[in-house]
């Protein structure tokens, strides 16, 4: 295809799987990913705007990308083994408490006086009394496993998943006026790359209150989605009054719809979080394991069984094969005791057994999947997963079996981008995992070279049905133009 013609359009397009707010505070909020060694901390420029309350918080670090030759001041680990820790940070911020989340979401790297404020360290002198009078929320959960120790127990500033959670409760929260501004800049940042249609995972009342505000007065048009985390079944009466509040507050001429719930099952592959069926292979960590299940049967159960009664939809962080077919399972009990077949949306589903698309098939079931997570994953994924490696990236399998599929990002943990998750689809082709299927008659191949992977690629045009909303009642008359022009840039149009 020459490249004048290479011009296609995407009604509604769609991210299913964002976190806008968290991408809007990535944007406005101090960036790690550019972090190539712990001694790049010292020429960061700290501005006001990235704290909460008195706490400086950070986003994207990834100790795989540093090549530290003094890796710790504290022990000497081998590379594969090496995580940073709170003396690491200490060098550059001993005055106030500092909490640096990993890339991938799950980790969260913390220094002495944040810990001694978690209350995770003892009390000892610190020269700052205040830190004594703070309530020590997080001190009960001691798991070895969320919270990394040295050989005396003490913790080295490592805080995952449930531990992670914990923390990111105990530390203030941003104000109204900094959610909006963050809000406002994800936005923008979306519609500059063709994004009509969005779909948050992790909302919550406020940051619904502060889009309804931005959407009344925006000139391009938006449609969001918002879903509700339920951290555990303590906090199901809470997000069920969010709920309710939110229906009767949202006003009919903005473009936001509230779906439903969204929990978190398991962790990350990165991190060796996410729960699998069998052990880790080659693990970095120093004793492999399945990974971690947050939550147990019958709680589960309990929000999703309300949740659905409600009429509302839930959607379950399940990256682990053993997570989404725990997770499958456990809804395909609620949907025969009670009939209601509530909406199951299996987000991320990175490895999937066949054994679990027998049952989503049985299930009122949407899996979300991000390919883009392909090209951050494939270079250590296959060896973490061992004898699942098979089971990885099974979008061709979910819709041979009629299961319904829509493509996403995960943003801000991958870049949004149509272009990089079709680009990811015929990578992950190349090494062995099969392509969506196409029917025949639709098939036309488009040929695309791409500036940001400075190579050229061919796919599928059946297969950006993915990046449309499925619902053509919602924005319809959106439409965005996708054009490959001479510089090997794609380059956006939207027509509203
Ligand atoms: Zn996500």
């Amino acid at each position: 295809m020459s490249e004048k013609n290479c011009q296609f359009q995407i009604p509604r397009c769609y991210d299913s799987h964002a976190h806008i707010h968290g991408t809007g505070v990535f944007l406005e909020g101090l960036d790690l990913t550019k972090l190539r060694s712990l001694k790049d901390i010292r020429s960061l420029s700290i501005e006001k705007k990235y704290f909460k309350g008195d706490w400086l918080v950070g986003f994207g670090w990834n100790q795989f990308n540093w090549n530290d030759e003094e890796q710790s001041h504290e022990e000497t680990l081998n590379n594969k083994n090496y995580w940073p820790n709170r003396l690491d940070l200490d060098r550059y911020f001993p005055d106030f408490p500092v909490a640096f989340t990993r890339i991938d979401g799950h980790s969260l790297w913390v220094n002495t006086i944040g810990l001694r404020v978690l209350g995770l360290l003892p009390e000892i002198e610190t020269g700052n009394n205040s830190i004594k009078n703070e309530k020590k929320k997080i001190s009960d959960i001691n798991s070895l496993d969320i919270i990394f120790r040295d050989e005396r127990g003490v913790p080295t500033g490592i805080l995952q998943e449930t531990a992670k959670i914990a923390a990111d409760f105990f530390i203030p929260d941003f104000t109204r006026e900094q959610k909006k501004l963050q809000m406002e800049a994800a936005l923008d940042y979306f519609y500059k790359r063709g994004f009509t249609h969005l779909r948050e995972m992790t909302g919550n009342r406020e940051v619904v209150e502060v889009s309804q505000e931005i959407l009344k007065n925006r000139i391009h048009r938006q449609y969001i989605e918002f879903n509700l985390v339920c951290e555990n079944v303590e906090d199901l009466k809470r997000v069920k009054e969010d709920l309710r509040y939110l229906r009767s507050f949202l006003s009919k001429d903005i473009p936001i719809r509230i779906l439903g719930v969204k929990i978190f099952l398991d962790g990350s592959l990165g991190s060796e979080g996410a729960f699998l069926s069998q052990n880790y292979s080659n693990s970095n960590l120093s004793e492999s394991g399945k990974g971690v299940l947050l939550w147990g049967e019958q709680d589960f159960k309990k929000v999703v069984e309300e949740v659905w009664q409600e009429g509302y939809e839930v959607a379950v962080h399940a990256i682990g094969d053993e997570a989404a077919h725990l997770a499958t399972l456990w809804c395909y009990d609620i949907n025969e005791k009670n009939k209601i077949n509530g909406r199951f949306n299996l987000e991320h589903a990175q490895v999937l057994r066949k054994d679990t698309i027998e049952v989503l098939k049985k299930l009122n079931s949407v899996c979300h999947m991000q390919p883009c997570h392909y090209l951050s994953d494939h270079s250590w994924l296959f060896d973490k997963l061992g004898v699942l490696s098979p089971y990885a990236f099974q979008w061709n399998q979910i819709l041979t079996n009629g299961i319904s599929l829509q493509f996403g990002s995960d943003s801000p943990i991958e870049s949004p981008s149509v272009i990089k998750n079709m680009f990811a689809l015929v990578k992950a082709h190349e090494a062995g995992i099969k392509l969506p299927p196409v029917e025949s008659s639709n098939k036309l191949s488009i040929q695309v070279k791409i500036f940001e992977f400075c190579e050229s690629f061919s796919f599928e045009k059946e297969w950006l049905k993915f990046h449309s909303h499925p619902d053509p009642t919602w924005g319809g008359e959106c439409t965005t133009d996708f054009i490959c022009n001479q510089t090997e840039k794609i380059s956006i149009r939207r027509n509203l």
